[in-house]
């Protein structure tokens, strides 16, 4: 097959000698390249092992996995994505750093505290390059060129200080083209650097790669073993909510089966040129013919739709790993890789199948938990595997403490360089706070907080129900028991509400705790 769509290309790998005095600053200070994607489940990691790592490797991203750590356990405080950014640049619940959804939300406030700003002012020359999604312009970067909002997967636009314009080619290998061409302007100019690679892959609509398009397409990936969950022995907010891959997802703009393709221009797919247009027909039309010919139905067309939606998602993860390993491959040809931290990450976890469903924002394993990787060479023992419970909100004061920048107070989080040197705190945290707040809204998940130890969760559905559940993950790792009003569980239930009320004290949810939820039960 003839691929159309232009590859960006790398100019001056491998050509540059670099023993500047940018390798000497930088051993005081390290250079960071934190990478995060979008809506990448572990589960589709395969340092993290689970049901795809044959199927669907990503060998690049293990690179970090390798020579670093693997963070079993981070977890995010409001699994959605602009709350998430704004969390990682603030330190800040969101109820603090204000911004708390995506749908109806005000403009992200650049004027408060951030930690690029911090690394700026520490003499840090900054970055940030692809997916922004907070509305406002970024502050705190020497250089910016976001996308605008979701942006586009083929021939995207982006946006900078000059304004919007559109380029041609595949997001993710434009977006890796564009950081490769900062942090080689980036190592001459003698200081340390920052950049923040924000892909939009892997998100809906899970559109590949013009190299990646024909890759899974004769695969078959192995199911979950709850994509038939029916929610029993559940609440009202998970037999109510809307993101079943059942009736929630979309056989035509979702899974590319177009009968009517004016229905392409919803997912952009109208971007493509004639002939890139060409190439994807080559692929889908087979595709779409053979499903509208054997029209499978119940239960065997949950089946197939998993299977089309992991082909195009786990391909556009493909293009993810395929631009880590570029990055990782240019920091050694350049001679920066003693001096640079390189940080894998998604903005929040996934599901692929799991209870039926695909996107995020509950606080149940698989969005709840985000894949976090980081190298620190000679710092981070390699092969490192931790299960401490971290968080997204700690990963701005690990940055900083990286750095040797001291930490603004305001910031909730705790950094994790003792665990990046091999020593956890031996009064780490042992139980972590979550709200979300987006409903009513997209796929109608509703609004919750909670917190969870170890081995316990207990959530709070409230706004227009009133509703508590409590998990026990030993005893239940799928999630698929609500125990909360299990007499056996009382006495560790009144504990958890009692440990959930100083968290709402300590963080500052004076919403939350207004709320005045808490029954004595
Ligand atoms: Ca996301």
């Amino acid at each position: 097959m003839h691929i159309n769509l232009r590859l960006t290309t790398f100019l001056g790998i491998g050509t540059m000698i670099c023993q500047s005095a940018v390798s000497q600053s930088a051993a005081q200070k390290p250079n960071i390249i934190y990478i995060m994607s979008d809506d990448h489940a572990y589960q589709a990691i395969s340092a993290y092992g689970g049901i795809l790592k044959d199927h669907a490797p990503t060998p690049n991203i293990d690179r970090i996995a390798r020579d670093g750590i693997r963070f079993n356990r981070c977890l995010v405080t409001n699994s959605i994505s602009g709350p998430c950014r704004a969390v990682i640049l603030t330190g800040k619940y969101s109820h603090l750093n204000g911004f708390i959804k995506n749908e109806g939300q005000q403009p992200f406030d650049g004027s408060q505290q951030t930690f690029p700003k911090l690394l700026q002012k520490a003499g840090y020359n900054t970055a940030i390059i692809g997916k922004w999604h907070l509305i406002s312009e970024p502050t705190g970067f020497n250089h910016w060129e976001i996308l605008p909002g979701q942006g586009n997967y083929y021939n995207p636009d982006f946006i900078n200080k000059d304004g919007r314009h559109r380029e041609e080619g595949y997001v993710t290998e434009i977006i890796t083209g564009k950081c490769i061409r900062w942090l080689d302007e980036a190592k001459k100019s003698g200081k340390p650097f920052m950049l923040m690679m924000h892909h939009k892959a892997p998100h809906r609509e899970w559109q590949p790669g013009p190299n990646e398009l024909t890759l899974y397409k004769n695969t078959t990936f192995p199911e979950p073993s709850t994509l038939f969950d029916d929610y029993s022995n559940r609440g009202t907010a998970e037999k109510t909510q809307d993101m079943t891959i059942s009736k929630t997802m979309r056989i035509e703009e979702d899974l590319k089966l177009y009968k009517d393709q004016a229905k392409m221009k919803n997912t952009g797919l109208n971007r493509l040129t004639q002939e890139q247009m060409a190439s994807w027909d080559d692929v889908y039309n087979p595709i779409i013919k053979k499903f509208y010919e054997t029209g499978p139905e119940g239960n065997e067309l949950i089946r197939y739709k998993y299977q089309r939606y992991l082909q195009d998602y786990l391909a556009c993860i493909a293009a993810v790993d395929k631009s880590v390993g570029k990055v990782l491959d240019y920091l050694k040809a350049n001679d920066l890789d003693k001096n640079t931290v390189v940080i894998y990450a998604s903005d929040q976890g996934f599901y692929l199948g799991e209870h039926g469903w695909f996107d995020k924002r509950w606080m149940f394993e698989e969005s709840y938990r985000t894949p976090l990787l980081i190298q620190w060479p000679g710092i981070t023992k390699p092969g490192t595997v931790n299960n401490d419970m971290v968080s997204n909100i700690d990963i701005p004061e690990t940055l900083l403490e990286m750095a040797g920048v001291s930490v603004p107070a305001e910031m909730q989080g705790r950094s994790m360089v003792p665990i990046l040197k091999g020593k956890t705190p031996s009064n780490w945290r042992k139980e972590h706070y979550y709200h979300y707040y987006e409903y009513p809204g997209s796929h109608m998940v509703k609004r919750h907080y909670g917190m969870s130890t170890e081995r316990y969760k207990l959530i709070h559905y409230y706004y227009d129900i009133d509703e508590w559940e409590l998990y026990d993950l030993k005893a239940d790792p799928h999630e698929m028991k609500n125990v909360y009003d299990d007499p056996s569980y009382n006495s560790v239930r009144k504990k958890l509400h009692k440990r959930l009320l100083k968290l709402m004290e300590k963080f500052r949810d004076s919403e939350a705790l207004a709320k005045s939820f808490l029954p004595v039960k």
